[in-house]
């Protein structure tokens, strides 16, 4: 089974081979910490971890580095707002994003270079571009001079005057080119800033993707990705430093854009306001619907995020928790990932696909129970669930677990339980019926079947 991705650089799908399947290197662009993340930053991490889970089913050896942006206007605009300094802002918010993320399943990185720990290498990445005729010094900045580089524009289709025309960039006195784009900046004394040959100053954002990059995969990279808002300038930007720093080696050779979240049919942005907390989102709902709505659809299709679509899922998990709880007692043994199942990642994450066939393996479970065959229909769906993170709380804690603010006593609701079995063994169906509202009132279900009452939370 071969491994296909749609390569943004190529705009076509292709098998995908490494330069050395001993090391693959995979370079994903992180958050920026200066806030808890929105659920539209959590897509990019959860699809390209399943692409690192993957790769590692296929390969020897597989290096992913998803970087921490810790240093950035944005975080000295919410260090000046709260007051906490700069250091207590990207610290607080880089654990909280591992945390929202490994409650997500998103199994962490290879590496997770800060770019504060990397100014060496940035501002040497610098000096060769300088020393190259790539870059230039002006007022203490450096420059990329995008005219330098006869490619820029290649991976995001645009040309120089389209991004000038369409005031993509941002205009300055002392750039010999408009979009000519920052590489270093000063920085005044209130402001993190490193020694350097042009100055106290700042990285720019762009180079510290590169110089990372360089420093943990080296210079030619088999996959960079993102989120297709990066495509331009971001991505662009790192192309054109990365390429003309290493003497016009490539610099990665695929290239993966995941698409944009809306939010009941709109734009999903901060400066909209129509933005979801993932953090909020992991109090109210249990990770795994989140993680599924953030599956379901294939990775470079726009996702609509909505009350609708996070009530399937639920309503689809429910329904194959309920196919295992059905089958509690069939013992689970080693069983391999579904060919079929795996081939439909294996095609560009085509998740829709795969989660169709999960649908299918999950009615053929319900199907077994009582069979010679239940042991391995179990064993079958479980091994394809759990190569997309699915699937992996115990049956009945998934139907027990309370969102955040409610509170459901789970021995109050046995005695409950139990009381109205002896008023129905004593034929007192008032009574019976009776406890069934007071469990209601609870917001607990009850439903009676051959393995005896069982009860959930919600309706
Ligand atoms: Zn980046």
């Amino acid at each position: 089974m071969n491994l296909r991705l749609h390569n943004s650089l190529t705009r076509r799908t292709e098998d995908f081979v490494p330069q050395d399947p001993n090391r693959v290197t995979l370079y994903v662009c992180g958050p920026t910490v200066y806030n808890y993340v929105h659920i539209g930053n959590a897509r990019p991490p959860v699809v390209f971890a399943l692409l690192a889970r993957l790769l590692r089913r296929h390969f020897s050896g597989v290096v992913y580095a998803r970087n921490i942006t810790d240093v950035d206007d944005k975080i000295n605009e919410a260090a000046r707002q709260s007051g906490l300094p700069i250091s207590g802002i990207t610290e607080r918010f880089a654990a909280a994003y591992r945390d929202d993320m490994s409650k997500l399943g998103v199994d962490p990185p290879d590496v997770e270079p800060h770019a504060t720990t990397h100014i060496p290498q940035i501002i040497a990445m610098c000096e060769r571009l300088i020393a190259s005729g790539h870059a230039y010094v002006a007022e203490h900045h450096v420059l990329f001079d995008v005219t330098s580089y006869a490619d820029y524009g290649h991976l995001s289709g645009r040309s120089v005057d389209d991004m000038v025309a369409g005031a993509r960039v941002e205009v300055a006195p002392y750039k010999k080119n408009p979009a000519d784009f920052v590489l270093w900046k000063p920085s005044s004394s209130d402001l993190p800033g490193w020694d350097s040959p042009w100055g106290r100053g700042r990285p720019g954002w762009h180079i510290e993707c590169s110089a990372m990059s360089e420093t943990h995969l080296g210079e030619t990279i088999d996959i960079h990705a993102g989120g297709v808002d990066l495509l331009f300038p971001h991505h662009e930007n790192e192309v054109a430093q990365s390429t003309c720093a290493h003497g016009g080696k490539p610099f990665a050779r695929y290239w993966l854009h995941n698409g944009m979240l809306t939010l009941e049919g709109r734009k999903m942005s901060k400066s909209v306001g129509n933005t979801q907390v993932l953090h909020e989102l992991l109090e109210i709902y249990p990770p795994e619907v989140l993680r599924f709505v953030l599956l379901k659809a294939h990775y470079r299709q726009p996702l609509d995020w909505s009350d609708a679509a996070l009530r399937q899922a639920r309503a689809t998990l429910d329904g194959w928790y309920g196919v295992l709880r059905d089958l509690t007692d069939v013992e689970v043994a080693d069983a391999d990932v579904p060919t079929e199942f795996e081939a439909a990642l294996l095609d560009d994450l085509n998740t829709p696909d795969a989660f169709a066939i999960l649908a299918g393996l999950a009615d053929a479970a319900r199907r077994s129970a009582g069979t010679a065959d239940a042991t391995d229909a179990k064993s079958r769906l479980l091994a394809a669930a759990a190569l997309v993170g699915l699937l992996q709380q115990d049956c009945e804690s998934w139907f027990k677990q309370v969102p955040a603010g409610a509170e459901v006593d789970a021995a109050r609701v046995d005695a409950l339980i139990a009381e109205r079995n002896a008023a129905r063994a004593a034929r007192d169906y008032a009574r019976a019926d009776q406890i069934r509202a007071e469990l209601a009132s609870m917001n607990v279900t009850i439903e009676d079947g051959a393995q005896g009452t069982r009860w959930r939370v919600g309706a």
